[in-house]
């Protein structure tokens, strides 16, 4: 793990690579859409938990747009899900990269009817799986699908990805030309700081984000003296009153010297989560995208090239003035910048509560019984947690225990163990940890044992119990029971707490594929068989294994 090291070091050059530009890549792709190119979301720009990792092209807010094959290639991805891509192929093309191309809302026919064999040949209507050994060969500018709005996407759009084949990583698409023009350069809406402290394990903690107002940048700003970082909400726009995009860099600069660069031309996925370290994650839960010219001691993401020993943090002495420049670049090369002097103010550095939890170490926090177990991997950096029991019921009528604070982000999942409260132990198989995300408890995966119950959570704060016995409730607004081959039958398919895990179409017991979407549509088409009366089953589960099933008798009109 790499360790702040907090002497007072001359500032160090990086080298002689500072004013790279971005070279256009050899390679001209065909354009994903016939459609002037648009972006509503760009390479790298915030999302929750995760780095944006293609470009949203528009469609016109409309579904069914035709969607090409960039290169050539071989159909190498399928991917068909109710949240996330959505339904997705990729193509791995000869020349080392491969493009991706999802939320389609259906693929072209040739490529429907693999993904429904391979759906019935592993009976599983969720799947994400190589083809690469079918070697189906796709051409430079083959129509492969149509755009839509599947998966986890709020509008039609065309979420386009061009990986590295070797490395999966993902590139941006704006380098190979596949980018709108961009007269716009990036705007600095808001300004911020924070003082950071050294704890006593040689750790590191920041204080919280001192923001000014926006529009708000300050030629001289007093702050206190000791380690300070810097932030702001900044964004790049394609055209005038487009689009609030993402970057390509964030630059730090003192004089010629270079103190801390962020540069966002890949995405390793392992690392994507990392975000939560580079944003103000507490601001972020409210909407508020700021970035960080510093990197917190266990923000691991490779896309930093710190210029100095502080990590992009500055060390002020009292009366001390230093003069910082802030910059941002967008893909194409453009800039904006912000100055401002700091000046260290007299009076002592104000200190934080604690740190009790620290970064890098593996450690359990236990309160009123219930406990939670972080990982070396799961802190950013060295945190306090306070350990007080509430004497509150969650909605399941079950205590509700605070184990950290959801403020504090978590790398990865923690374990959290709550016990069984007396004289619910018989029902014990449907109690699932829920935690308080932004004011509501949600469902953590959960399985039951001897005395408490285990869940994995990707947040801190709040837990209780709640109990989810309720099978997930099939509805429909008709049922004529009369279909011919082929028709698509649409019913919707919810449940009440923890999630529809799986869901299976039957005719005469044969397996049908069925998309179902995230606001809970269920999906599928009329076998093509010869006319008569079937039997037609629908039957679903939930993530704590409560399971339904319904049957009825449909009659296969002629086509
Ligand atoms: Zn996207």
């Amino acid at each position: 793990m790499e360790r702040l090291d907090f002497r007072i070091m001359l500032l160090s050059m990086l080298g002689s690579c500072f004013m790279q530009s971005y070279s256009q890549k050899a390679w001209t792709p065909h354009p994903p859409l016939n459609i002037p190119l648009e972006a509503t979301g760009t390479f790298c720009e915030i999302r929750s938990n995760h780095f944006h990792s293609g470009i949203d092209y528009r469609t016109q807010q409309k579904e069914g747009l035709p969607v090409f094959a960039i290169e050539e290639g071989v159909l190498s991805r399928i991917y068909i899900q109710p949240g996330g891509y959505g339904k997705m192929l990729a193509i791995e093309h000869p020349n080392g990269y491969t493009s991706l191309y999802a939320h389609l809302r259906d693929f072209s026919p040739e490529y429907e009817r693999i993904a429904d064999s391979l759906r019935i040949e592993l009976k599983q209507n969720k799947i994400d799986v190589s083809v690469q050994h079918l070697n189906i060969k796709i051409q430079r500018g083959q129509r492969i699908g149509y755009s839509g709005n599947t998966g986890s996407s709020t509008g039609p759009h065309l979420h386009f990805e061009i990986r590295e084949t070797s490395t999966q990583h993902a590139l941006d698409p704006f380098d190979f030309g596949l980018s709108p023009p961009d007269n716009q350069a990036p705007v600095f809406e808001q300004f911020g700081y924070y003082s950071a402290f050294k704890s006593k394990s040689g750790g590191l903690r920041i204080g919280n984000l001192q923001s000014l107002p926006p529009g708000n940048f300050p030629t001289t700003l007093l702050v206190d003296t000791g380690l300070i970082g810097f932030a702001a909400i900044v964004f790049d726009r394609q055209k005038t009153g487009g689009f609030k995009n993402g970057l390509r860099k964030l630059e730090l600069w003192e004089e010629s010297s270079l103190i801390f660069r962020v540069e966002f031309d890949r995405l390793d996925f392992s690392q994507t989560r990392y975000i939560n370290a580079h944003i103000d994650y507490p601001a972020s839960l409210s909407g508020k995208k700021w970035r960080r010219y510093f990197k917190l001691p266990n923000d691991l993401l490779a896309n930093y090239k710190v210029g100095n020993q502080l990590m992009g943090f500055i060390h002020l002495k009292d009366g001390e003035s230093r003069v910082l420049r802030l910059m941002a670049f967008d893909q194409a090369g453009q800039q904006a910048s912000i100055r401002v002097t700091v000046k260290g103010s007299a009076g002592p550095v104000k200190g934080l509560a604690g740190p009790n939890v620290l970064a890098g170490k593996s450690d359990s926090l236990i309160s009123c019984g219930a406990s939670i177990v972080l990982t070396a991997k799961s802190l950013y950096q060295d945190e306090y947690f306070s350990k007080e029991c509430l004497s509150e019921n969650g909605p399941g009528g079950f205590p509700v225990y605070t184990l950290g604070s959801p403020l504090v982000p978590v790398h990865d999942y923690v374990n959290v163990y709550l016990p069984v409260p007396a004289g619910v132990s018989e029902l014990k198989n449907y109690l699932c940890v829920a935690v308080n995300y932004k004011g509501k408890f949600v469902y953590c995966d959960s399985e039951a044992n001897e005395n408490y119950i285990k869940a994995r959570s990707n947040d801190l704060g709040k837990f209780t119990l709640i109990i989810d016995s309720l099978a997930p409730v099939l509805s429909f607004s008709s049922f004529t029971g009369v279909y011919r081959p082929s028709q698509k039958i649409r019913m919707n398919l919810k449940d009440d707490f923890s999630g529809i895990k799986s869901w299976e179409v039957r005719v005469n017991g044969q397996f049908i594929p069925a998309d179902l979407s995230l606001s809970g549509e269920l999906v599928f088409a009329v076998p093509r068989l010869n006319y008569g009366s079937y039997a037609l089953c629908i039957m679903a589960t939930d993530k704590r294994g409560n399971a339904m099933s319904w049957e009825r008798s449909i009659l296969i009109s002629a086509e």
